[in-house]
Formats: C-alpha cells, structure tokens, sequence
C-alpha cells in the first residue's frame, strides 16, 4: 500500500462537485505537484488531506492510518500533517519566535533551542526572533511558517501556492531554500502551484486538475511531452 492514498474521494458544496472520485497515492518521501485552473479543486483537497474538512465519499489514507472513510474522520491536530497556505496566517500578536514554536509544548527543556535551529533550518536570521510578524518581508513570512510547520516533524506537509504572494526573483530563491530543507527533512510533500516552472523542477509526480477531476498524474517529462488533454498540454506541454 502506497505511503499515501486518495481513494473515490468526492466532496461537493452545494451544487458544486469540488471533487469528483479523486484518486492519487504518492510513495514516502515524494514530492508532488497539483496545477490546474482556478476553482478546479486543489485547495479542497488539501483541505482534506489536512483534515480541515472531510470527504462525503471516499478513503483517505497516511502511512498505513485511514484518515478519512467519508465523513467519519481523524481531527486535524492527531493528522501530524503541516499545512503553509499562499499567506502564512501568522499570529501577528506573537513574536517571530513563539509563532514557529506554537506546537512545541512550553517550559520544556530544549525548546528555545528547538526554535533557534528550525529558524536556523529555514535560514532565518535569530535577530528577527523577536520581531513581530508584520515586521518581516513576505519572503521571511513564508519561511516562519514552514518553519512552524516543521516544527510538529510532519509526516506530510502541504503547500498551497506558497510563494504565490512573492516576487519574481524572491520566488526563485524561497523556493530554492524550501527545496533544499524539504529534501534535508526528507518530509513526503504535495505543493499547489499556478507556477508551470515551480511544478516541474520540483515534483517528482505532477497531477493535473479541472472541475474536481484529476485529468493526469505523473512524472513531469511524461505529462510534457504526453499530456493527455488540451487542459494538461496547456499547463505543462511545450508552447505551441
Ligand atoms: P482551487 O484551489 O483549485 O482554486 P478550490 O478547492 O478552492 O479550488 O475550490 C473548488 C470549488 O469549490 C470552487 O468552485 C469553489 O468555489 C468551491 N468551494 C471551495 N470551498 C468552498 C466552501 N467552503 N463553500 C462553498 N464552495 C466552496
Ligand atoms: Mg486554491
């Protein structure tokens, strides 16, 4: 059985089918991409994967745990899975340092160090521990919540267009350093992205969404040079 599975996983809104008999295993420590147009279902099924919300229907599955069997679900924060969002959705009342440690229980030996080094992990200076959120860059922002993320060691983590709120070239560098920590924690990872770029150098498999469907999934050579629809050629094919 695969690290993990989507099995049949639908969820509708009202009369919209947000996802439609969604179905993706990815092997431990793998990194996969999902593109797809706008309101085609991606952050739903993040959502979902960290249990933010549950499918009607379907099965999900981590490391041999169902996590899902339709609506009957495991609560998020038993998930041991970290979520980064397009804006980090920082606690701007707490310091830089008691954001990336909120998981992390307080008065335990370690835990400043704890912080210092996940700082140090997602190369942010220790003189910004103190600052407030508000005071740092986007680009800074997005690291304290990976760092956050990390902080819980998660089994999976997800990213949902995480750079999207960056420039250019801060995006090509953010995405650098993400990539490499990634790789380091060897952490299983699926990333939601616009970016055709961003999902091919890093995904080992990319998953093609429209309408709730997922149209392709693969290795990103193969959907470039064989992508199975208009909608997959024009996200990742060659230009025409
Ligand atoms: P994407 O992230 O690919 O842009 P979403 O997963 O956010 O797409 O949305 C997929 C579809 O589900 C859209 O039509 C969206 O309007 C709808 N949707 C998502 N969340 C909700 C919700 N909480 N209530 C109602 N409709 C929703
Ligand atoms: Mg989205």
């Amino acid at each position: 059985m695969s690290f993990l599975s989507l099995q049949g996983v639908t969820k509708r809104f009202g009369s919209v089918l947000a996802l439609d008999d969604v179905v993706l295993t990815a092997p431990q420590g793998s990194r996969t991409a999902i593109v797809g147009p706008s309101g085609s279902g991606k952050s739903t099924l993040l959502r979902l994967l960290a249990g933010f919300d549950a499918p009607d229907t379907g099965r999900i599955s981590l490391d041999g745990e169902v996590l899902a069997d339709g609506p009957a679900a495991v609560p998020a924060h038993r998930r041991g899975i970290g979520l980064v969002a397009q804006e980090g959705a920082l606690f701007p009342h707490l310091s830089v340092a008691e954001n990336i440690g909120f998981g992390l229980p307080r008065g335990t030996a370690g835990r400043d160090a704890r912080i210092r080094s996940l700082a140090g992990m997602v190369e942010l200076d220790e003189d910004l521990l103190r600052r407030r959120p508000d005071a740092l860059s986007g680009g800074q922002q997005q690291r304290v919540a990976l760092a956050r993320a990390l902080a819980r060691q998660p089994r999976l983590m997800l990213l949902d267009e995480p750079f999207s709120a960056l420039d250019t070239g801060l995006r090509a560098s953010t995405r650098k350093a993400v990539s490499a920590l990634l790789d380091k924690a060897g952490v299983t990872t699926i990333l939601v992205t616009h970016d055709q770029a961003e999902a091919m150098s890093f995904a080992d498999q990319v998953a093609v969404m429209r309408n709730g469907r997922l149209l392709q999934v693969g290795p990103p050579r193969e959907l470039y040079l064989q992508p199975s629809d208009e909608t997959v050629a024009s996200f990742l094919g060659p230009a025409i």
